[in-house]
């Protein structure tokens, strides 16, 4: 399990400089996997060996001109709940300003590692003029330039030496399949999850500074068994109109790295929107199942909308990624509860499979020879040989003399082929072309 380090500070102090410097190394490889990339704003980084998942929160209010300063309080506090370390960073630039104080006094009533993160300190003066952030009252600092990055491996030293030591979780030796309920606040997860496993259990409770942790518990259900991932951040209510991407982001995020396949629950009253779009990026990040599951659909009148139009109209934003399962439920009147957990499992199912080197070949190759990727500067490109890669989600290679020269659409080509072949519904997967 990863730790959560959430980047707090104003606009403009080099955040998002910052955070794209942590996540650079990993991202440019799973950009070249999937050639998409959703989300600029959460990604993995690593550091010393140590693996940890990064959220920019300042990203998620970009473009905004004026942010409120209870927007940004707001921001800070979400962190403050949901992460297990923060960064803080402020502008030498500009000097402690009266946001920067406000800030400081949140974290400062922190029990988690804060650290303090001067930035832009491009040079040796600006190094002398950091000494006046001691007076946020936070104690040691680290300055940094975020452009250059300067600095930036002292503070990391020290970030992975405080995060806390995350209990072990391993997808292989684990057997139940681990479900999340995530969406947007008022999508009805609680109600769902209440008439699924037929008790209040998750109620509305303030739970301070209880543990982060996320806790699986164990379910039999209609016949299935399965753990539920149950976090602080899905336990509790939102006590404000939380309409924000980045709410669903940092409340979800925990849940969805913890869990093998995700249940969106989204609102049919209100239709596919960003915030169900970032969690659904999220949990396709992650490489986790989805199933989307659309609730209330006891409030959309038929006549208007049918099934079938309202699945397209979903399914186009989840391009390109769309082959993903989309059920009609209602929680209030507990229709095809039972089908959104068999539907679970059998995504859990499909992402555990394995397909045997010999009938994969035997299956691709003259698909691969009807359609060849087509010919760059002159130059063909041959497959020789495929397989599936052992890892916990599904991962194939095909070795090729240039496998530079296969671009993505050849790879969704690759992609459609095989998950018209094999059961991959809910389940993203990776296509890599290798040297032979
Ligand atoms: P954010 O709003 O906090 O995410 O800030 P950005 O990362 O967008 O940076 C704001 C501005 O500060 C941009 O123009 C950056 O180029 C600049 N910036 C970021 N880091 C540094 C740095 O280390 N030194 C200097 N001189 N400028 C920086
Ligand atoms: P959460 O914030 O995602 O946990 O959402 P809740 O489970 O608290 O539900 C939000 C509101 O939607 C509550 O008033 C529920 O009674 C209502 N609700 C949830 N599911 C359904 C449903 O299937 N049909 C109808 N009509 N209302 C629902």
């Amino acid at each position: 399990m990863n730790n959560i380090v959430a980047i707090v500070g104003r606009p403009n102090v080099g955040k998002s400089t910052f955070f794209n410097r942590l996540i650079q190394r990993r991202e440019a490889i799973v950009d070249s996997v999937s050639g998409v990339t959703r989300d600029r704003n959460y990604g993995k980084s690593e550091w010393n060996g140590k693996e940890f998942s990064v959220i920019d929160t300042g990203g998620y209010i970009k473009g905004s001109d004026d942010i409120f300063e209870a927007e940004i309080r707001r921001q800070v506090e979400l962190a403050i709940d949901e992460a297990d370390a923060i960064i803080f960073i402020v502008d030498v630039e500009e000097g402690i300003t009266p946001m920067d104080d406000e800030v400081a006094k949140l974290l400062r009533k922190v029990k988690k590692p804060v650290l303090l993160v001067i930035n832009k300190v491009d040079n040796a003066m600006r190094e002398k003029d950091a000494v006046e952030f001691y007076n946020l009252g936070l104690g040691e600092y680290y300055t940094i330039s975020g452009m250059s990055g300067s600095g930036t491996g002292e503070l990391l030293d020290k970030l992975v030496e405080v995060l806390p030591e995350m209990p072990e979780v391993t997808e292989e030796v684990e057997p139940l399949p681990r479900f999340c309920v995530v969406g947007r606040p008022n999508a009805g997860k609680s109600s769902f999850i209440n008439a699924l496993i037929g008790e209040d259990r998750f109620v509305v409770t303030d739970i301070a500074g209880t543990t982060r942790d996320a806790i699986d518990t164990k379910y039999n259900r209609f016949g299935f068994e399965f753990n539920l991932v149950d976090t602080a951040g899905i336990r509790r209510k939102a006590k404000v109109k939380e309409d924000l991407e980045f709410y669903s982001v940092m409340r979800s995020v925990r849940a969805i790295e913890h869990s093998d396949v995700c249940l969106l629950v989204i609102d049919a009253t209100r239709g596919f929107e960003g915030q169900d779009q970032s969690i659904f990026w999220l949990a396709e990040k992650n490489r986790k199942g989805v199933v989307i599951l659309v609730n209330k659909w006891d409030l959309v009148e038929k006549d208007t909308m049918s099934t079938r139009d309202y699945e397209r109209k979903i399914r186009e934003e989840l391009q390109p990624f769309t082959d993903v399962p989309i059920l009609f439920i209602s929680a209030l009147t507990k229709q095809r509860l039972l089908k959104a957990l068999e539907t679970a499992v059998e995504v859990f199912e499909n992402r555990k499979q394995r397909i045997s080197t010999s009938k994969f070949n035997e299956l691709m190759l003259p698909i691969i020879e009807a359609t060849p990727p087509p010919a760059l500067k002159g130059k063909y490109v041959k497959i020789k040989y495929c397989m599936q890669l052992p890892t916990p989600t599904p991962q194939f290679v095909f070795f090729a003399n240039l496998p530079q020269y296969v671009k993505d659409p050849y790879k969704r080509f690759i992609e459609n082929k095989l998950r018209e072949q094999y059961n991959f519904s809910g389940v993203p997967i990776d296509i890599y072309f290798r040297q032979k």
